[in-house]
């Protein structure tokens, strides 16, 4: 019988929308995990320069040197860390480094902590490799991680704790003092301590995301912290599918052997295209950076006006999470409903482990945000006009 891997509730709206979309209906997208820009013109550049080489062929399994050296200076200037050829691995996005390292350090049964909310895909993948997800919920309610929290969900079968700051869904950017405690942690109970720094750039108001790599000086051969990063959300280059993650040197061995056995290597053009935009002009973050804060700034202004909802505001990021549970506890048919009646996508919290809340973008346009949330605050809140424009067509709520 073939495995079971869950089902997306996200998949099933996403593809509804698609067919109201294909069918000239005016949807409006607050679930996209990617930003609207265009790949920098040096990734471009860079690629089209190895594609008219027609010289296309298998890299190294673990990357071509090259690229590696423009992460290891990445990694030099943004973590302060001076690391080897050997301990970087390049995957087809960071989701296939994530995926190597737990298949790597997990044996059946071997628990992996993850803080809700989290990225929909850890659980997804540690019961692939015969793990076992263990979630942790911070007790006080809220959507910051606690210490004690995970302490207390630690046993003899912990094997790693993965991190995510800034976090998808909540655009969190977790504290120094929290950070430097899960560390000291996971150095001291010999626990891989997986930070998935994907966003750590997307961050806004001056602040800045605490890398693990601060809290501490082991040697990286000898410490349990791997890196994971990319170019996906860095440069809004989701399409081009690099990521890496820097570990010990026998771990990206093991890595490498897994895919070699997968993937073999990822694509050379590609890998030219992440060289191009790591080693290009870097204003092209920023810019991004400013265009998504200035969207953040504009989504906590439109859900200011919407009485019955709580939202932390994100320091990072392109989502935010606010609780939904004055109007609804049950996520997927709060999705399912604001999808139907109001012809906007939303991601419901049930998937990051937050039920209650809904995911909301802001990597979308000016327009989208606005317009959006008029739309789910006519679907759901009473003191509202109960008449909308969506699209040309004039709707009257009938069911508050
Ligand atoms: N980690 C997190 C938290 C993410 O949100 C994503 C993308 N949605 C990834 C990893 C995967 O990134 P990539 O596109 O490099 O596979």
């Amino acid at each position: 019988m073939a495995r079971a891997i869950a089902e997306s509730p996200t998949l099933r709206l996403n593809e509804e929308a698609q067919l109201l979309r294909e069918r000239g209906q005016p949807v409006v997208h607050l679930g996209i995990g990617e930003p609207k820009n265009k790949a920098p013109i040096s990734a471009i550049l860079s690629s089209a320069a190895k594609l008219n080489t027609g010289d296309i062929k298998y890299s190294p399994t673990d990357g071509d040197l090259s690229l590696k050296k423009a992460i290891i200076q990445y990694t030099e200037e943004n973590y302060g860390r001076v690391v080897e050829p050997e301990n970087v691995i390049v995957s087809s996005g960071a989701k296939q480094s994530i995926f190597n390292l737990l298949y790597a350090v997990l044996n059946p049964q071997d628990e992996v902590i993850m803080l809700a909310p989290y990225w929909v895909s850890y659980p997804e993948m540690v019961k692939m490799v015969h793990g076992v997800p263990v979630i942790v919920t911070p007790e006080d309610g809220g959507l910051h991680p606690r210490m004690e929290d995970i302490s207390r969900a630690v046993s003899s079968s912990t094997k790693a704790i993965i991190v995510n700051s800034p976090n998808n869904p909540s655009g969190l950017v977790f504290s120094k003092e929290f950070i430097a405690e899960v560390v000291e942690f996971c150095e001291k109970k010999n626990i891989y301590l997986i930070t998935d720094d994907i966003y750590h750039k997307l961050v806004f108001d001056g602040k800045k995301a605490a890398s693990c790599y601060e809290f501490t000086n082991r040697n990286l051969e000898d410490s349990r912290v791997i890196v994971i990063n990319g170019i996906s959300k860095l440069y809004g280059m989701t399409g081009f599918r690099i990521g890496w993650a820097i570990a010990p040197r026998k771990l990206v061995q093991v890595m490498t052997n897994i895919q070699a056995q997968t993937t073999s290597c990822p694509s050379v053009i590609l890998q030219a295209a992440a060289e191009g935009a790591l080693t290009g002009l870097q204003s092209v973050v920023e810019g991004l950076r400013l265009m998504i804060e200035n969207n953040r700034n504009i989504m906590m202004q439109e859900l200011g006006s919407f009485k019955g909802i709580r939202v932390t505001r994100p320091d990072g990021t392109f989502y935010c999470l606010p609780d939904f549970r004055a109007y609804s506890i049950n996520s997927v048919e709060l999705s399912e409903f604001l999808l139907r009646k109001a012809l906007v996508v939303t991601v419901p919290g049930k998937e990051f482990g937050m039920e209650g809340h809904l995911r909301l973008s802001y990597a979308g346009s000016v327009k989208d945000i606005t317009e959006g949330i008029a739309r789910i605050r006519w679907a759901l809140d009473p003191d509202s006009p109960n008449e909308i424009y969506i699209g040309d067509k004039k709707m009257v709520r009938d069911w508050l």
